[in-house]
């Protein structure tokens, strides 16, 4: 057995198993090993007097009851028993864990992780520590339902013992030691079985490092790769189809999105190679900057391609960009993960023959399989969706194609670089002409009926809302069930009033679909969503935006939600239902009331997430680690950006022996890039 040997060589993992793990990013042993903790549970007892309210830990005591089980409710049940701690008679109590009975054994010393509550002196119990937890940290894992925290645990475990002494290590000693960091042996161990809050403390700062280390590592290796300034592509484009299709626009372009197609169209001329980020606020028109320089593109000769983090994204360009060229000889394709083979296959041969002169997908384009006649320019929508690895495999499809990449968050040009490598950027700081700014309104939860009620006034004039659920619990089972109670108790509330609906991730992409096309024709005015309209959705005609839980939320998502509204003539309305209680949390509601620009909200957002702020999210604009953050542990990814460059500056080839770790590594990276 080796570290890249699929999880199926260990022992106890089915095929059931496989697919679990795989779910959590988990094919091989080696990924096993580097699947870490998200938390510890402290198992140092402490004593009663030191802890406060609410606070969670470990309680060592006797116990002096008989444990009793109750009902309550039809599937509830209650375990009380007493315990002596600290010379003090506590009450324990588990929900719904009725097997725990029997490990209460009257004048028996019990040891049990959970809640303290102070005034009731209880304790809310989580679960009972047997001796074979010896370590005073416990590692939380983020599981699913095919697999459960015990079994990944074991199953890590023997992966160490079996494959462990064979890690070997990607960053180079004179690194590790300048930086006093870990060999990738003891950066595991200390991981998953810390002895100590020391140890954990060590490894996870190491991991960071080395988590940031390799992702710039792979950054500089893409930016080596062109820096060679005639592997360019020139893309002569024509100026008179080019004048011809902008003038066909419904609409004309703003003094900064003329601005920057020229920047654009600069470089798809020059034999330089285009590394450019569009960056605009939502609703600043970057669909149409895109759709103009690609058009650039085709009448050059040459193909382009568009990849969007989600399909009812790709559904919606497709739409969008077949109408907008409808008056030119352009053929836009559509290619997603859920098309059906024959279909497929049709589909790939018009972009393999070159009838096909603009593609627009998902990840579905950067499969194996998937091949261009002559791919000269690629645009990457919502870019920090999508790994260094996975923007490498679409400019892969050609020969060094132009590359833009699109965001509508900023960030600092020092953050773009360290998560982006070198790019140009160009900015549009302009809205479209005639839109009124979003009236944003901060609901307490028992005012959510108000909120209502103005929602319905407004739909009684005809327009359309978006409803969006909150989001719970990191579990998406829970959150479901939540987006769909609230669909249930409005679809009661407008009656027949009004349609409503409701549109979630676990939907398949057609009945995604089919429910974004009854919102959009207006069939349906009231959509209830999980995040998954969070990007792009453009609907004209919606304009209230009602977001429930709006404080469990980042600002960048809650500003990225709010552009979905407003986009019509009519003044649009976002309320944000919340009663958060942590000042940061506050802070974000009294933001978001006060400012429509996403500029200000994007700093605002970095200077609370450097305060600590953990609502860093996927609209961020930053790329996402496993345990890294970009902004709060920015210090740590300056100094693995530094240590990078150098390396490359010195060993361009990564020849020397001590750059061998890693040479391995990004030679096995590349291998791995294949996306079927
Ligand atoms: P972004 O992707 O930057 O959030 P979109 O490209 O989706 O924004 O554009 C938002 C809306 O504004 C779309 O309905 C688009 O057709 C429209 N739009 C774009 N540019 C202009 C313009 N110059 N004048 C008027 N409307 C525009
Ligand atoms: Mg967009």
């Amino acid at each position: 057995m080796v570290l890249d040997d699929s999880v199926s060589r260990l022992a106890g993992v089915g095929p059931k198993t496989v697919t679990a793990l795989a779910e959590l990013g988990i094919q091989t042993i080696r990924d096993l090993l580097f699947y870490f903790p998200f938390r510890y549970d402290d198992l140092k007892a402490r004593p009663l007097a030191e802890l406060q309210d609410q606070e969670k830990a470990l309680f060592k005591g006797v116990v002096i009851s008989e444990p009793i089980l109750s009902r309550f409710g039809p599937h509830k049940v209650r375990l009380n028993v007493r315990l002596l701690i600290d010379q003090v008679a506590v009450i324990a109590t588990f929900f719904n864990q009725p097997w725990l009975k029997d490990k209460f054994v009257p004048d028996e010393e019990v040891a049990i992780y959970g809640k303290w509550n102070e005034p009731q002196k209880r304790v809310v119990g989580m679960k009972v520590i047997t001796q074979q937890t010896q370590n005073e940290l416990d590692p939380i894992y983020s599981v699913n339902k095919g697999i459960r925290q015990k079994k990944l645990i074991s199953l890590i475990q023997s992966a160490f013992k079996q494959e462990g002494q064979n890690l070997t290590d990607v960053i180079p000693e004179s690194v590790r030691d300048h930086y006093r960091l870990l060999t990738d042996f003891e950066l595991v161990r200390q991981m998953h079985f810390p002895q100590n809050q020391l140890e954990s403390t060590a490894a996870r700062r190491a991991a960071i490092f080395r988590e940031f280390f390799l992702f710039e590592a792979q950054i500089a290796q893409l930016r080596q790769q062109d820096q060679d300034p005639d592997q360019g592509l020139v893309l002569p484009y024509q100026l008179t189809p080019l004048r011809q299709f902008i003038a066909s626009l419904p609409f004309r372009l703003t003094a900064a999105q003329k601005r920057v197609v020229n920047e654009i169209c600069l470089d798809l001329k020059s034999p330089r190679h285009m590394n450019r980020l569009l960056q605009g606020d939502v609703g600043s028109g970057k669909t149409v900057v895109a759709a103009i320089a690609m058009f650039a593109a085709v009448t050059a000769g040459f193909q382009a391609a568009l990849m969007v983090p989600t399909e009812i994204l790709a559904e919606q360009h497709f739409q969008k960009l077949t109408h907008l060229f409808a008056p030119m000889q352009v053929k836009v394709t559509l290619l997603t993960g859920s098309l059906k083979a024959a279909d497929r296959e049709q589909r790939l041969q018009a972009i393999s023959s070159g009838r096909s002169n603009i593609v627009i997908g998902t990840h579905a384009l950067i499969q194996t399989g998937v091949d261009f006649k002559a791919l000269g320019f690629v645009v990457i929508d919502e870019q920090h969706r999508f790994g260094v690895n996975q923007r490498r495999a679409l400019r892969e499809k050609g020969q060094n194609p132009d590359v833009l990449a699109m965001t509508a968050t900023p960030i600092p040009r020092t953050l773009a670089i360290t998560t982006y490598g070198e790019m140009d950027i160009s900015t549009i700081d302009e809205l479209p002409a005639g839109r009124r700014p979003i009236k944003t309104v901060w609901v307490k939860t028992n005012e959510a009926n108000q909120a209502l009620a103005l929602t319905e006034q407004q739909l009684a004039q005809g327009d359309q809302a978006f409803v969006i659920a909150p989001l719970i619990s990191d579990s998406d089972q829970v959150n479901l069930k939540n987006a769909e109670d609230l669909y249930q108790r409005l679809a009661k509330y407008f009656g027949t009033r009004y349609q409503v609906a409701l549109l979630h991730g676990q939907m398949t992409p057609l009945e995604k679909e089919t429910t974004m096309a009854a919102f959009s024709q207006g069939k349906v005015q009231v959509l209830v969503a999980t995040t998954v309209v969070e990007v792009g959705v453009d609907v004209p005609n919606a304009n209230v935006m009602l977001i429930f839980n709006a404080d469990r939320f980042g600002l960048a998502t809650l500003h990225q939600l709010r552009g979905r509204v407003g986009r019509g003539q009519r003044q649009a309305f976002c309320y944000l239902i919340a009663d958060p209680t942590n000042e940061v949390a506050i802070k974000r509601m009294e933001i978001m009331t006060a400012t429509n620009d996403g500029f200000v909200l994007a700093e605002a957002d970095l200077k609370l997430r450097g305060q600590g702020d953990i609502f860093g999210d996927k609209q961020s604009g930053l790329p996402e680690f496993q345990l890294g953050d970009p902004i709060t542990n920015n210090n740590t990814l300056l100094a693995a950006h530094q240590v990078v460059q150098t390396m490359f500056e010195t060993d361009p080839a990564l020849s020397s022996a001590e750059n061998q770790g890693l040479a391995q590594y990004l030679r096995a990276q590349q291998a791995a890039d294949q996306f079927d």
